[in-house]
């Protein structure tokens, strides 16, 4: 059944394209967002609130104003390095973030929350693939928030509050229509700097760290389409309507990628080089992240469909500076 949703951060990488995902299953998202690092005109699938999740009124009069039926809770800050610099800013935005966003929740009688956490809750993990059984030894301030988070969520199930935490791996790609893209800034992404050098804007590509212990020395992530992951959230959302319980779940697609891994298929499908330069490990940088996603496929039926490194390139690729002509047909 149709439903209206208040996805905060509604107008960042991720929730936009979730709020495109939402608005093709049916549903009515409404954004709510305070544009610190949001874009206003991705805001394009329904009606955009500016607001702030830490001031429990203003998500209160939000969830009110439109009849929302549940919360998808994007809105935090979301760079490792930066929580490792200023970590009193994540603790206030994601944490008193959380605060804010559930008791506007309680005021307004919304009691279903999907909830955008991390596989950074994991820190470095003993085994691979990471389960969700894994334990969450964080090491660093962002991934500590989004650890309190979740916790925050689950000792609120006493009160009948039900959530879905997601816990992504590496978002990457844009809309396969292109009408949306990835815009961070500052931007310190891989796939979106190396997309950049290899258009010639930017400089080259600086490769963190070749000395790890991984077959090429680079670090290896599993990168997850951000058209696979908005597509979770409607799953999600689904089991949560459906009187499903709470629920913590990878999303990656099993399969790690090395840094050189990622520049060498990025030069093949835009036939364009991408300049790097060698540098030192970046700091609170893991070797090794791949996520087990079974639990996702048994529990909410997802399956990765368009996480393959070639697919994820070519939607990308427009967003920074490379013409389509350049990169090679699908
Ligand atoms: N990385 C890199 N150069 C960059 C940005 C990232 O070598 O300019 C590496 C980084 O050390 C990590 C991987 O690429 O091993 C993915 O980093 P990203 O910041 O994209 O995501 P994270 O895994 O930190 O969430």
């Amino acid at each position: 059944m149709p439903d209206t949703i208040l996805v905060t951060g509604g107008a960042g990488f991720i929730g936009s394209h979730t709020c495109k995902a939402l608005a093709r299953a049916g549903h009515r998202p409404v954004s709510f967002d305070n544009l610190s690092t949001g874009h206003a005109d991705a805001v394009r699938f329904g009606p955009l609130v500016q607001g702030d999740v830490r001031d429990p009124n203003a998500v209160e009069a939000a969830l009110r104003a439109h009849g929302a039926k549940a919360v998808i809770h994007f809105a935090a800050s979301a760079y490792v390095g930066e929580s490792m610099a200023d970590p009193a800013k994540y603790y206030d935005n994601n944490v008193g973030g959380m605060i804010g966003l559930v008791q506007g929740c309680r005021a307004a009688g919304v009691s279903r929350i999907v909830f955008s956490s991390s596989c950074a809750t994991y820190g470095t993990p003993d085994r691979l693939p990471i389960r969700e059984t894994t334990p969450q030894r964080p090491i660093n301030p962002y991934g500590r928030t989004k650890l309190i988070g979740e916790e925050i969520l689950r000792d609120l199930g006493v009160e009948g509050m039900r959530h879905v935490a997601l816990r992504y791996f590496n978002a990457a790609g844009a809309d396969p229509e292109g009408e949306l893209g990835e815009r961070h800034d500052p931007e310190t992404h891989l796939l979106p700097l190396a997309l950049r050098a290899a258009s010639g804007q930017g400089g080259p590509l600086s490769i963190f760290g070749t000395d790890y212990p991984t077959p090429d020395g680079t670090c290896i992530r599993d990168y997850i389409h951000v058209a696979d992951l908005a597509r979770a959230h409607v799953l999600a959302l689904g089991r949560l309507m459906a009187g499903g319980e709470s629920l913590a779940v990878n999303l990656g697609t099993g399969r790690g990628q090395s840094v050189r891994e990622i520049v060498a298929a990025i030069e093949r499908i835009t036939g364009r080089a991408v300049p790097v330069r060698l540098e030192a490990r970046r700091p609170g940088d893991p070797a090794e992240l791949v996520a087990d996603p079974a639990l996702a496929a048994s529990e909410l039926g997802f399956r990765t469909q368009l996480s393959d490194i070639g697919s994820i390139v070519r939607h990308a690729a427009p967003w920074f500076g490379l013409e389509p002509a350049h990169v090679e047909a699908a």
